[in-house]
């Protein structure tokens, strides 16, 4: 066992922990800040490894559109707005009247954005925005933070621990003093625990998209913040929103832009077109296909898009047992070019680069990708789906983003005191729809935040002593985990529950289907099996993460962003948004190991000088 004592202890080395360790550092120089990370620091979690087309880091800069000494109350309203009205107003405002600070920031540590000759950073619209702020290296963007940030903290004296997943906080007096950790290359036990105190703890932990069956996350992210905030009794919310869309099931590339744009067949893997099964029977075709178009520019599932019923018909086609493939070798049946919207057409003949005859246009999905994005055929070639070749494209809904987590406030502060959460980890400042570009954001300008008032804090106040009985009953909690199913097994179950009644369709009657599963893997436990005992911890969590999940869908009884909530699974559409009296937040909160719910209001947006325009 090794004791490590320190004023600031930051748990997980994303984008949004390496921002808060640099940032704690600058704030407390004589203080000891230390940094711990599931795997290596700088290889592990979303920022590190997750790449995608061109990965969007949202900013409002002094020239971006629509342009004046308002633009930001723009980003903030977006946020706040498109978001749903669910998340908080004053956490809106920060993150986009902050976001010039945070990109210079980055610029300045040397993070390769892409700007134009006069400068200027370059900036493009992503799905759920309407105004061009996001900016860019290309599709390793979040990898590029992820590198300049640790060469910045590695120049500095923080502590850098790495392969140790920290399992459970400390509480004393209602007050987080620290955590455990497991060093997860030991073999014996004791050997293996690292109790950690600190005088303040910021939670980065990121996402959970190990909780469902197809994610795009890497493996470890088993939402182990989430759920350790939640058994020391921190208030959770927004847990029902989770950004999930088609991706493709081979290379995990989300199936936006030019993908859909260039209308391919939807089909099952007998070859048979599905999607009209699934609109009223007297939808007009090229309905259809204005919506698949549509889709390049709004991948995300979301109510407020008709695009869903999309996302809805493969879904329900798959739970069918069926699987779904993206076909480009012809049209889709009765497709003419001519029959998209006008401003589809124009988008269309914007984005051409490798111009091909009018005919050819009309000819095949595979001709229209290689007229607008001939760099795609050859990448998934080199990724293994040959289309020219004829294959078809295998798609699923896959899981991106958690938009809720540990209900944070101005401060990045947490509803206990001395705990602090940033990034994925971290709920509230995001709504029910994220607009591409804000998560990357958010790490930064929260991590940042989180960094300095942790460090404040730590200034102001006494370490606590773990106890040595803690590190004993601890230890004894450990070594008894170790009955019922194989870990993996388990973990197979929670993914299959969530994938089936928490991901695009959701009921009550399966919520609570689900709900019921999830109780019996709890109370038949979890047996150690080949793949050790970090592994069965992170899928512990995973079941409460997934209850949290479940049970904030059941309570949210209509529509909002990603949570599509039917009356019957057969329904051809999810209810309506019930606007005004949801727009509120569900917190989940552990009272005396019972999960309770309770409705709140989010903090109203207020922009000091009315809507902005
Ligand atoms: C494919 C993909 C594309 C995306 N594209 C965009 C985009 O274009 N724009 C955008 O804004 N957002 C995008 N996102 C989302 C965004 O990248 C993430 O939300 C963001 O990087 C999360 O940063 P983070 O620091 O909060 O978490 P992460 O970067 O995931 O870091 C979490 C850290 O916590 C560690 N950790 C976890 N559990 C423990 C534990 N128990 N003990 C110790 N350490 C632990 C992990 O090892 C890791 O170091 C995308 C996500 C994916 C998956």
């Amino acid at each position: 066992m090794e004791r490590i004592e320190c004023d600031v202890l930051i748990i997980g080395s994303g984008g949004a922990g390496l921002r808060a360790a640099v940032e704690a550092k600058e704030t407390f120089k004589r203080g000891k800040i230390v940094l711990v990370s599931k795997g290596v620091i700088g290889e592990s979690g979303v920022t590190a490894t997750a790449c995608s087309d061109r990965m969007a880091f949202h900013v409002t800069l002094p020239y971006t559109e629509p342009g004046g000494p308002d633009n930001w109350k723009y980003h903030a309203e977006d946020i706040y707005r498109i978001g749903g009205y669910v998340s908080d107003g004053d956490l809106a405002l920060i993150l986009a009247k902050e976001a010039q600070a945070a990109f210079e920031y980055l610029d300045r540590l040397g993070v390769p954005f892409v700007k134009r000759e006069d400068g200027r950073a370059e900036q493009f619209i992503t799905d759920g925005s309407e105004y061009a702020r996001a900016c860019y290296t290309g599709p390793r963007t979040a990898n590029h933070i992820e590198e300049a940030l640790l060469k910045k903290a590695s120049s500095m004296d923080i502590t850098m621990v790495h392969h140790c997943m920290v399992s459970e906080l400390l509480k004393s007096r209602g007050r987080v003093i620290g955590a455990f950790g497991l060093d997860e290359r030991e073999e014996e036990l004791e050997k293996r625990l690292r109790v950690f105190s600190s005088k303040a703890t910021i939670l980065t932990t990121g996402g959970a998209g190990e909780a469902f069956g197809l994610h795009v996350f890497p493996v470890c992210m088993t939402g182990d913040g989430y759920a350790m905030a939640y058994r020391a009794g921190a208030e959770l919310v927004n847990m029902e929103f989770i950004q999930i869309g088609l991706c493709s099931v081979r290379t995990k590339l989300a199936c936006s832009g030019s993908m859909m744009r260039a209308v391919p067949r939807f089909v099952n893997e007998e070859g048979e077109e599905f999607l009209k099964n699934y609109f009223h029977h007297d939808t007009p075709l090229s309905e259809i296909y204005n919506l698949i178009f549509e889709k390049g520019a709004s991948w995300p599932v979301s109510r407020e898009k008709k695009t869903h019923l999309l996302d809805v018909a493969v879904f329900k086609e798959m739970v069918r047992g069926h699987r779904v493939f993206l076909d480009y070798r012809t049209n889709p049946e009765g497709f003419r070019f001519q029959d998209l919207d006008p401003g589809w057409r124009r988008r269309y003949e914007n984005e051409i680069k490798r111009p091909v005859p009018d005919q050819w246009r009309e000819r095949s999905p595979l001709d229209r990708l290689s007229e607008i994005n001939p760099e795609l055929i050859d990448w998934l070639k080199e990724h293994g789906v040959d289309l020219k070749s004829g294959e078809r494209m295998e798609i699923a809904p896959a899981v991106q983003h958690f938009q809720g987590g540990v209900k944070i406030g101005e401060r990045g502060d947490t509803s206990l005191r001395g705990l602090y959460a940033a990034g994925e980890c971290a709920g509230g400042q995001h709504g029910a729809n994220r607009p591409g570009g804000n998560a990357l954001l958010d790490s930064q300008v929260f991590g940042r935040i989180a960094g300095h008032e942790a460090a404040l804090e730590a200034k102001r106040i006494d370490r606590q002593e773990v106890s040595q009985r803690e590190i004993d009953l601890y230890l004894k909690r450990l070594k008894g985990l170790n009955r019922g199913k194989r870990a993996s097994e388990v973990r197979k179950e929670i993914q299959s529950i969530t994938s089936r009644f928490a991901a695009v369709v959701r009921t009550e009657q399966g919520l609570r289907e689900g709900l019921k599963g999830l109780q019996a893997l709890r109370r038949d436990g979890i047996a150690l099996d080949e793949n050790g005992l970090v592994f069965a911890l992170e899928t512990e969590n995973l079941i409460d993460v997934s209850e949290m999940v479940l049970r904030a869908c059941l309570a949210r009884k209509e529509s909002r962003g990603p949570h599509l909530f039917f009356n019957r699974f057969e329904d051809p559409s999810p209810l309506p948004s019930r606007d005004p009296k949801w727009r509120k937040y569900i917190v989940i909160q552990n009272r005396s190991g019972e999960m309770i719910l309770k409705k709140e209001n989010p903090v109203t947006l207020t922009l000091d000088q009315g809507r902005p325009g």
